[in-house]
Parts: structure tokens; C-alpha cells; sequence
């Protein structure tokens, strides 16, 4: 009865829901939650992370920040992320952590540069985040806990269109894999492997080497070993294994003429005010 149920739903949700492809990959993403709805959410949610975290100080390390953002937001086509006003703060937080929300709002964590020694391992974090975004796993995220407040996916499909706004700052973080509740697994396994993938193409148009991206899987994967997946929240919801690191290499052929053919010239250094 239950499989029935379930069915009936899929079935709904595929006749009714908003259906989107996802770059790079093609996939068809289901989304019961309006984009313009996730952006003015997730802004939201940025704007109260930046009222309660404290901002690093760092000059380099903001630098750092500005010029690899820089690059890599003119690597993003405007199609697929058109509500972005671009921001990159960095917070003043020990633990190993980065994200990127919808409406093109990246946050960076000082403890990420424990596993990031250089620009190009840097571009390929912000790359990866940016890509959770672009293919919907935020949307899809949401989806889901929308469908658990209304009672399953027809629940969830009766609220679409005005049905997120019932989602509080608290589910938002959470579909980012933040806060209290985000501190398990926000993504699984596919939905790392697809960011993995569309992050290192994005990366690689910027200019950057897409052989540091695999670096920074085998530091996470150090880093792991070191002081164990609970100690943080990136560890747990950004898990690195073999076959994330197996598809890395697998993409680097077409990584690397990516960066040939559309390498973006860098831009002058950014002032930071
Ligand atoms: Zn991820």
C-alpha cells in the first residue's frame, strides 16, 4: 500500500511538478520549491549567518577569496544560476567548511585552508558548492522537507509555487547541510559525485589546474583519517572516498581541454574595501 502510495505521488510529481535539467550532467531534477522562492530563502539565511558568525580578518586570506570568486562566478553561465548578485564572505571559524547558496552567496570557513594550499584548490571547493546549487540539490533538498511538513509529495505538490515560504531559516541551512539540524549528511553519494563533476568543469573554464581538485579530495580524505567524519560538519556531509576521486580522474581529459579552450584570462587583483 505504501509503494502504491508512493507511486501515485511520483506519478503527480512528474505530471505537475517543475522539471529542470541540470547542467553538465542533463539530469532531470524535480523540484516542488520555486527558484526565486529558494534565492529570497537562502539570502535570508546568509544575511543571518553574517549577523551571527564573525568575519575573518585575514587580509590574504580575503584576498585569496575575492580573486578565486572572481574567476570562478564569470565561469557559472548566467543561465544557470540568473538570480546570482554574487558575494564571498569569509568567516572566522576553525572548522573545515565552505558553501554556496542559491541567489550566488559563497561562504568560506578559515579552518578550510587545513585542506586548500593554493588558488586552484580553493576554486575547486567553491566550484563543487556552486555546483550543489546549479543542479538543484538545494531545490531537491527543500522538495523533500516541504513534502515532510505537508504530509508526502501530494502534500508538497498542493503547496507548490507558495509552499516554501512555510520552510523556516532552520530547514533552509539544513538543505545546505549547516546549522544544528545540516550537521548529517546533506547530500548523498550522487548528488557529491554530480557536484563533483559539474564543480571541476567550472573550475577548469576559470583557468584553474583541475589536477589540484583531486588534491583536495586526498586531503579531505587525510583529514578524515586523521580526526574522524564526526569532528565536522564538511568531513560528514562532503565525504571524500575512492570512487569520488576514481571519477576526477576519469574526467580529466576533457577537465583539461575545458581549460583550454575556455580558459578565462584573470582578472587585474581585486581591491578589497
Ligand atoms: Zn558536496
Amino acid at each position: 500500500m505504501k509503494m502504491l502510495s508512493a507511486c501515485i505521488a511520483a506519478t503527480f510529481a512528474a505530471l505537475l511538478a517543475g522539471c529542470s535539467e541540470v547542467p553538465v550532467t542533463g539530469r532531470h531534477a524535480l523540484s516542488l520549491v520555486d527558484d526565486k522562492e529558494v534565492t529570497k530563502m537562502s539570502i535570508a539565511a546568509f544575511d543571518d549567518m553574517k549577523a551571527h558568525t564573525r568575519i575573518s580578518n585575514d587580509k590574504a586570506r580575503n584576498e585569496q577569496l575575492q580573486r578565486v570568486g572572481e574567476r570562478i562566478q564569470h565561469a557559472v553561465p548566467y543561465w544557470q544560476m540568473p538570480d546570482a548578485d554574487w558575494e564571498f564572505v569569509l568567516f572566522d571559524s576553525p572548522d573545515i567548511n565552505a558553501f554556496a547558496m542559491a541567489g550566488g552567496k559563497v561562504g568560506v570557513f578559515m579552518g578550510l585552508f587545513k585542506i586548500v594550499e593554493n588558488d586552484d584548490q580553493l576554486a575547486s571547493v567553491i566550484g563543487h558548492e556552486i555546483a550543489h546549487v546549479t543542479a538543484k540539490h538545494i531545490n531537491e533538498n527543500l522538495s523533500q522537507q516541504l513534502a515532510m511538513q505537508t504530509g508526502g509529495l501530494i502534500g508538497g505538490i498542493a503547496m507548490l509555487g507558495t509552499g516554501a515560504g512555510l520552510l523556516g531559516t532552520e530547514a533552509v541551512m539544513s538543505a545546505y547541510g549547516l546549522g544544528a539540524a545540516g550537521a548529517g549528511a546533506a547530500f548523498d553519494r550522487n548528488k557529491e559525485k554530480e557536484a563533483d563533476h559539474i564543480g571541476i568543469m567550472y573550475m577548469a573554464k576559470a583557468g584553474y589546474d583541475p589536477e589540484e581538485g583531486v588534491k583536495v579530495l586526498e586531503h579531505l580524505d587525510e583529514e578524515m583519517q586523521s580526526q574522524g567524519a564526526s569532528t565536522s560538519s564538511f568531513l560528514s556531509t562532503h565525504p571524500s572516498n575512492p570512487e569520488r576521486i576514481q571519477q576526477l580522474r576519469d574526467l580529466m581529459p576533457e577537465a583539461l581541454k575545458v581549460r583550454e579552450r575556455n580558459s578565462i584570462a584573470a582578472p587585474p587583483p581585486t581591491i578589497i574595501k
